[in-house]
């Protein structure tokens, strides 16, 4: 008897706490609940972060996912949680692994990104990458049937915002710091912001040629300007400000010590070989420190 009114009361605080702390255990593994009606969901960790926002008059969505199975599980927590219809796709940025899968969710919904993501898009997706996918596994096959590529159908410049139901979205572009077009979203009412690939956690990020590290800078102090309570980074756990601190600083050190050698004569080839970042050494992506530097290297001068 006692055995049993003590697994009981186990039960109970299990019940308890998984459902009030931010698990959301009936969406399955990989789905977090970080406030009521917002959900982010990654099948691993590393993998893109994909979201869903619920609201009176249908869905957000934020990102599809990092590829075709993660994304069609993502419509199955949409089912799951509402029969209201998916009204907008907004991207956080234009590469494969945040966009690739529209097409599981468009149509219906309307797919907005900033100025020049459409270009982006296209510039970065192999238009071989759906037959690729397809031969990895029979899971794969099912998974990219009916793969077209969707665009956004919506670009604006600098600012947008929607009003959808209770809810308001703010889109703010964020430039020069990861992909094509690259984009914040502010939920101001819930504090609730989606950072795109500005910072991920704990990540040495590949910086393409032309991501600028002031510019980079700038985002995170906009982006903390807005006193987000919850941050959700385009990669990685759900977090806080905190990560747009961690990368500061590792940004800034990145740059001095690259100024300071060049400064000393050094070349870019010199810097490369010799430039440690020691104090990050417990990040992940380390093989990408060698882009960092480039980036660095011309961001000194533009
Ligand atoms: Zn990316």
């Amino acid at each position: 008897m006692k055995t049993g009114l003590r697994s009981a009361c186990f039960v109970c605080f299990v019940v308890l706490f998984f459902g009030s702390a931010s698990w959301a255990q009936d969406l399955g593994p990989g789905f977090t609940k970080v406030k009521d009606g917002i959900y982010v969901y990654a099948a691993k960790d590393g993998n893109s972060t994909c979201s869903i926002v619920l609201t009176e008059e249908g869905v957000v969505i934020i990102d599809t996912c990092q590829s075709p199975p993660d994304g069609h599980k993502l419509l199955a927590a949409v089912k799951k949680l509402t029969d209201k219809h998916i009204r907008f796709v907004i991207d956080t940025e234009v590469h494969n692994d945040h966009t690739f899968d529209h097409f599981i969710f468009s149509p219906p919904a309307i797919v907005i990104n900033h100025e020049g993501a459409t270009e982006g898009m296209k510039k970065n997706t192999d238009p071989k990458r759906a037959e690729t996918l397809a031969a990895q596994s029979p899971e794969m096959r099912e998974a990219v049937k009916g793969y077209r590529m969707v665009t956004p159908h919506i670009e604006y410049k600098n600012r947008m915002t929607i009003n959808l139901g209770e809810r308001t979205f703010e889109l703010i572009y964020l430039k020069n710091v990861h992909s094509e077009a690259d984009e914040a979203i502010w939920l101001p009412k819930e504090r609730v912001l989606f950072a795109a690939s500005a910072a991920n956690v704990r990540t040495i990020i590949n910086l393409r040629p032309f991501v600028r590290i002031q510019d980079v800078l700038a985002s995170y102090k906009l982006m903390k300007s807005l006193n987000p309570e919850i941050v959700v980074p385009g990669h990685g756990a759900v977090s806080t400000t905190k990560i747009f601190d961690e990368y500061e600083g590792f940004y800034t050190l990145l740059l001095k010590r690259v100024t300071d050698m060049a400064r000393q004569g050094k070349s870019l080839d010199e810097i490369k070989k010799e430039l440690k970042m020691p104090e990050y050494a417990d990040w992940a992506g380390q093989d990408r420190l060698g882009v960092n530097i480039d980036v660095a290297y011309s961001s000194m001068t533009k």
